[in-house]
């Protein structure tokens, strides 16, 4: 099967996570790449979550599955080495990006660490993503989620935090994408506004880095996925963001092969109900890696 009509927006730079190498995917990552293919994507960015480095950083399933930080290591060692191979097996039918999705843990050397894993590994790109705030959990257990509002002194402090931490990874680590803008967003709504004013304000120097880093923000279409009405980022986020002519590109956030591509019509519809009329995708040549501008209108 190819596909020649498919336009060229069309294109996910996050995602691709499954089981194969990590807790919380389902499948393999060759089903999920056969799926992508089939959905006539051309090209698809995946972006599997960095290892963790220290055992306080092991998710509760985790635990509870006996995993040890040497198995997460490992995974992501097997990970690394999967998307190469199947890259090269798919070349011609389905051109894959093979990236990772950087953690802001721990805090006081993440950036080394990061750095270092995109180097080992000669990833073609980043995808980084605040899941913690001062290396508390804000996007895994509700629990954990509460401990944090608590620590930092109620949600609105919670949120200016998480965008001050998005802002430093920003500097960092210049991830080509920005995971999930506001992902703080899905367990937060359930404990108030994690849209006042003072954290708009961060959420604002935030994008600041991202336009002064050169990042790509990940129109996230898992938000429909978790519930929420619109992709990440709001509504709000995105007029910012236009008007500071930083540039969007799709993401699925896919954890599993019948997730790949869901909700790229609507969040192409999305952008382009808020005046948002280009994505800036990467395209991959060998090892050649190259950032392109493309209209979503056609
Ligand atoms: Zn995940
Ligand atoms: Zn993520």
């Amino acid at each position: 099967m190819h596909f020649t009509n498919t336009p060229a927006w069309y294109v996910s730079l996050h995602g691709g996570h499954t089981a194969e190498f990590c807790d919380h995917g389902e499948g393999r990552l060759r089903g999920l790449l056969e799926a992508a293919a089939a959905k006539g994507f051309l090209t698809y960015g995946v972006t599997e979550h960095a290892a963790r480095v220290e055992e306080r950083f092991l998710y509760p399933n985790e635990r509870d599955m006996g995993w040890t930080i040497e198995k997460v290591q490992d995974d992501f060692a097997r990970y690394a080495e999967t998307v190469f191979a199947l890259a090269d097996e798919l070349a011609g039918r389905l051109t894959v990006l093979r990236g990772m999705e950087a953690e802001v843990v721990p805090a006081d050397r993440y950036a080394e660490l990061m750095l270092a894993f995109r180097q080992r590994y000669s990833f073609d790109y980043m995808v980084g993503s605040v899941h913690y705030v001062g290396e508390m959990p804000i996007d895994n257990t509700a629990r954990q989620f509460e401990e944090a509002i608590e620590i930092f002194g109620g949600l609105e402090r919670l949120g200016i935090r998480y965008y001050h931490t998005l802002a430093e990874m920003a500097a960092a680590l210049k991830p080509e994408v920005i995971g999930h803008f506001d992902v703080i967003r899905k367990l937060g709504r359930s404990y108030g506004d994690v849209a006042t004013r003072a954290v708009r304000n961060a959420a604002a120097e935030a994008l600041e880095a991202v336009r002064q880093h050169d990042c790509i923000l990940d129109l996230n279409t898992a938000g429909y996925r978790k519930g929420l009405d619109t992709p990440y980022p709001d509504a709000w986020v995105l007029e910012l963001a236009r008007d500071m002519n930083i540039p969007f590109a799709l993401g699925d956030d896919s954890h599993a092969p019948d997730q790949v591509g869901a909700g790229f019509h609507e969040g192409r519809d999305y952008l382009l109900a808020h005046g948002i009329n280009t994505v800036t995708v990467l395209q991959r040549d060998g090892n050649a890696i190259s950032r392109i501008r493309v209209p979503l209108t056609e």
